[in-house]
């Protein structure tokens, strides 16, 4: 009788030339965790595959040997949903090759490995221009498809959702399938491929991903913009709505994180006088956009903003973006926090924004934000600061459950754009309504019966 790791290395098996399969403790913390590396998970098995043929086959392994499945990417999630509980990591960022650009019907075809940077690149240098722009550019099409990344750009074009045409899935018996077409209508039975996406790696292994592609912009301007409170400057962001004036980007960040990224990338923030800032772009025609600036700073002026900064000199602009792309992985470099990706409708971002101080002021927890103020993603950074270790796991519980109670009352959601993973799942289950949770099982179930793929992860039984 085969011995479990006997059983496990036949995986070896159905790869080309043996693959990487490693068991048990050979099995790096790294594979086993999401970008926080907090938690660290435990496998029996990882295993990377090279094609969809080779997904398919660990999938039946894995059906028929009962071994659940959490799927992996680059890694870069923020909410635990790579962090396996027992059975196999199948590791998916080796299918990583661009198959097909339709340059007529502005579509490319890429395996779900393929790193956002990449495509973006691959694109662009062509005259065409993939707009969804999550700030992590290491992360996979495949991991930004299966959690619908929205990003910096989604104001102006909408999220990944909006640019998936097709997709090509592995199911949980292992069998594949294409769903969607290069056709921009279909109302041609029920829309499967959208419930793949977003469904955090639950319904099936993403292989391939057919996308919708534009012309890339003529060009595009940039400004900062400074505020004396955060309050003034998300309330400027309505004003800026009303204006019609189709902004591509409107960050917000407080003065105190950007010293979190000053001292990260050793840059300087221009504008120290501001409290708060936010930082907008514009994309089109370059005879546009000089009138788009000008009016921007008209309608922030009589909207409280004390400073405006058009960023024309290319090396300042550089400075402001890379110190915003690079908040995230500055407070992560600070020590123990816990990220937040909280969304309320616009006309309630101000009201959220303040109440987070009373919060911040009341638990004696600091709580960092910023984010894409033009969608109402108000993303937070807890800080454990100098709170002892053993302290924070309920100081932080107690902190979340009334954030995410205060979501919920202003009908927004506790994930914008992250998932819910692991680490959401508990206030997700809190709150959400039972109808829409017994709807989603049963998708779940019926899609995936013996709960294969990352089970107990978001909404899953
Ligand atoms: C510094 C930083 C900034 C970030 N900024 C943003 C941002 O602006 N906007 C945003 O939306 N996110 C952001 N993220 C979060 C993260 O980058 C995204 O969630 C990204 O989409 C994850 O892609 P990945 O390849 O790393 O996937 P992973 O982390 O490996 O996996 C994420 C989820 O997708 C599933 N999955 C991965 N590949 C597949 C596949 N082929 N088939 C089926 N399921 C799959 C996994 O099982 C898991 O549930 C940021 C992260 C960091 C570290």
């Amino acid at each position: 009788m085969a011995t479990r790791e006997q059983e496990l290395l036949q995986l070896k098996e159905l790869l080309v030339d043996g693959g990487t399969v490693l068991l048990g403790s050979d099995i790096s913390p790294n594979l086993l965790s999401d970008f926080i590396g907090q938690d660290i998970g435990f496998a029996e098995a990882y295993v990377k595959v090279a094609s969809g043929a080779e997904v398919g086959s660990v999938v039946k392994f894995a059906a028929s040997h009962d071994q659940p499945i959490t799927i992996r990417g680059a890694g870069t999630n923020l909410v635990g949903s790579t962090i396996p509980h027992g059975g196999i990591v199948l590791d998916v960022s080796g299918l990583n090759r661009i198959l097909e650009l339709d340059e007529e019907n502005r579509t490319i075809l890429v395996e779900p490995g393929v790193l956002l940077c990449d495509l973006q690149q691959y694109v662009e240098e062509r005259g065409l221009f993939y707009p969804p722009d999550p700030a992590e550019k290491r992360a996979t099409i495949g991991g930004n498809i299966a959690t619908n990344a929205g990003g910096m750009r989604a104001v102006k074009y909408g999220v990944t959702r909006d640019f998936v045409l097709g997709l090509e899935v592995v199911t949980a018996t292992g069998e594949t399938v294409f769903l969607g077409s290069k056709c921009l209508k279909d109302a041609t039975g029920l829309p499967l491929k959208q419930l793949l996406i977003g469904s955090e790696g639950t319904l099936g292994v993403i292989t391939k991903c057919l996308l919708r592609l534009i012309s890339k912009p003529e060009a595009t301007a940039h400004a900062l913009v400074g505020f004396s409170s955060l309050k003034e400057a998300i309330t400027a962001v309505n004003d800026l709505h009303a204006a019609n004036l189709a902004p591509t980007a409107i960050e917000f960040v407080e003065k105190k994180v950007i010293a979190f990224g000053e001292s990260f990338v050793q840059q300087n923030f221009p504008l120290p006088n501001s409290i708060a800032y936010l930082v907008i772009t514009f994309d089109g025609p370059k005879s546009e956009l000089q009138d788009k600036l000008t009016r921007c700073h008209e309608v922030l002026a009589s909207s409280h903003s004390i400073e405006f900064l058009p960023l024309e000199d290319p090396t300042v602009a550089n400075n402001v973006w890379t110190i915003r792309a690079a908040l995230a992985k500055a407070v992560q470099a600070s020590g123990i926090w816990e990220p937040v990706d909280t969304v309320v409708p616009l006309s309630d971002i101000a009201s959220f924004v303040e109440y987070l101080e009373e919060l911040s002021a009341e638990t004696g927890v600091r709580i960092l934000a910023f984010g894409h103020a033009g969608d109402g993603n108000v993303h937070l950074c807890i800080l454990k600061d100098d709170l002892p270790v053993e302290a924070w796991p309920q100081t932080l519980d107690v902190v979340l459950s009334k954030l995410y109670r205060r979501v919920y009352q202003l009908h927004g959601k506790i994930a914008a754009e992250h998932g819910i993973g692991r680490h959401k799942r508990k206030y997700f289950l809190q709150e959400v309504n039972d109808t829409e949770l017994e709807l989603m099982r049963l998708v779940k179930h019926a899609l995936d019966p013996q709960n294969l793929f990352n089970p107990q992860s978001g909404y899953t039984a």
